[in-house]
């Protein structure tokens, strides 16, 4: 089977040739973990699970690495050197909680969410996916060999930035060379004067900072690391330890397509500024952005959801899976409700002609043994095409109606890829937290209309009940608010 993707680094569609035969090591770029993640961040997380799942069905071995980001990661991440304030810093300040806590409920959070999607790195959450702050030593030893090789500068407050002017392949994934920065052409640099850099693009490594809530002792004073050197740390180290020997250059990086720049393209100068390779990654592929009911997701438009939001609509972690999965993950996906409606009918049809034989015991052996896999495999070959696979598929069922035993053990295998057949628990946390915001207005209407009767029994009644499904009310003269109450072991 010949496997390509679409490499941005290139920007063609290149054959793809793993380093070490039958092996495939990956790094995605994981959340931080300072709120619910919402639908389109999962779409890039399922980019990561879908080539997992496909190297796994095509007979690879496949080693995967995605990072927990609980520091470091600015608000003004579009800028070429970054800016703004930490976003974990400013979420513990809005909740009024010590950031590690944030981070764990929201590492929890995440860890539920990505198992109800059926995204698989998250069964391994203990040794697959490393935090910034557990890795903060693996940070320090890489910008001290950036320092050594001469692509780093500490400055006299105790900042430590990484000269881009030393490393001549800058802009080659994104196209925001150096020239096209300078000119105004490229991406933005940040307007604020940072006292002793080189150049306006050069990027922190370290930030000094005695006051941050979350800091620690550096060769450079205190302070705490920037986000890019944390992915670069993370991959290699991780890696190394999956590997048992060192590992410099890994085969695949994801990320959403926001992650090219300035994220990615500081990922590979830093880490080849300190190996000294030519290469970090050898493929990089990039998942397009989400666009719900045909707009960019925004809170103030109404289109915003995380899973949880949708969970408490009754909505099917694993239509949603589905629904994510169907579009090419370089096309425009537009999620809807009446398109999850239909991923929801395809996944029963699914069930349904998985319900003629009995799910075989043991674990499944991926082999692709039967002609509609390997029509499945090839279409996922061509550059994860998913709407290709899934057209294949479905023309077989339709071409189906009596499934055998072997056509439904078929079905199992390939849904090794498709991860829908059984559906995954739902845990009660996530009921807890389970009203929508429209179901939670519609209380508040209760409370209000209650109150202006002098029916106090029951606004109390209706306040309890909201309080004990994690939603807070406060009242006064003016009306009713509400927020949900986060809740911390
Ligand atoms: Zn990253």
């Amino acid at each position: 089977m010949n496997i390509r993707f679409y490499n941005t680094l290139s920007r063609s569609v290149e054959d793809f040739k793993p380093i070490e035969p039958g092996v495939v090591r990956m790094y995605h770029c994981g959340p931080t973990v300072y709120d619910y993640v919402h639908i389109g961040n999962f779409i890039s997380f399922m980019l990561g699970d879908l080539l997992r799942r496909f190297f796994e069905f095509a007979g690879y071995d496949v080693v995967q690495v995605m990072n927990i980001t609980d520091v470091g990661h600015m608000t003004e991440d579009d800028l070429a050197d970054g800016g703004g304030d930490d976003k974990m810093k400013l979420a513990a300040e809005r909740l009024n909680l010590d950031p590690l806590q944030v981070a764990r409920h929201f590492t929890d959070a995440f860890v539920e969410d990505a198992k109800l999607l059926g995204i698989k790195v998250a069964d391994d959450h203990a040794t697959h996916m490393p935090h910034a702050t557990a890795n903060i030593d693996a940070m320090i030893a890489l910008i001290e060999k950036l320092i050594a090789n001469g692509h780093a500068y500490a400055t006299e407050d105790g900042a430590v930035y990484f000269d881009v002017a030393t490393f001549p392949d800058y802009g080659r994934l994104s196209g925001n060379t150096l020239d096209a920065l300078q000119s105004g052409a490229g991406g933005r640099v940040s307007d604020e004067h940072q006292a002793g850099k080189k150049h306006p693009a050069d990027f922190l490594l370290w930030k000094a900072d005695d006051k941050h809530l979350m800091k620690w002792d550096s060769p450079w004073g205190v302070g705490y690391p920037g986000w890019h050197i944390e992915c670069s740390a993370m991959a290699l180290g991780t890696h190394s330890a999956l590997a048992g020997k060192p590992v410099e250059v890994i085969d695949i990086h994801t990320g959403g397509e926001d992650n090219i720049f300035p994220h990615h393209e500081c990922e590979i100068a830093q880490t080849c500024g300190a190996t000294g390779n030519q290469s970090f990654a050898n493929y990089w592929l990039h998942q397009r952005h989400l666009m719900v009911e045909g707009a960019k997701m925004s809170k103030s438009k109404g289109n915003f959801y995380t899973l949880r939001d949708l969970v408490a609509r009754g909505v099917e972690p694993a239509a949603l899976r589905y629904e994510l999965l169907r579009t090419h993950y370089r096309a425009n996906t537009n999620f809807t409700l009446k398109g999850l409606e239909d991923s929801t009918k395809a996944v029963a049809r699914l069930r349904a002609f998985a319900a003629k034989a009995p799910a075989p015991d043991g674990p499944v052996e991926l082999k692709l043994q039967t002609p509609i896999e390997q029509r499945f495999a090839e279409a996922l070959a061509d550059d994860l095409n998913t709407s290709a696979a899934l057209g294949e598929l479905f023309s077989w069922i339709n071409a189906t109606p009596e499934p055998t035993a072997a056509d439904v053990a078929a079905l199992r295998r390939i849904d090794h890829v498709l991860g829908v057949l059984d559906p995954p628990e739902v845990s009660s946390a996530v009921h807890a937290t389970g009203l929508s915001d429209a179901e939670v207005e519609e209380k508040i209407a209760q409370i209000t209309a209650a109150r202006a009767s002098k029916d106090y029994a029951t606004s109390d009644a209706v306040r309890d009940e909201l309080l004990a499904a994690g939603i807070e009310v406060r009242l006064s003269k003016d009306g009713a608010t509400w927020s949900r109450k986060i809740t911390f072991d």
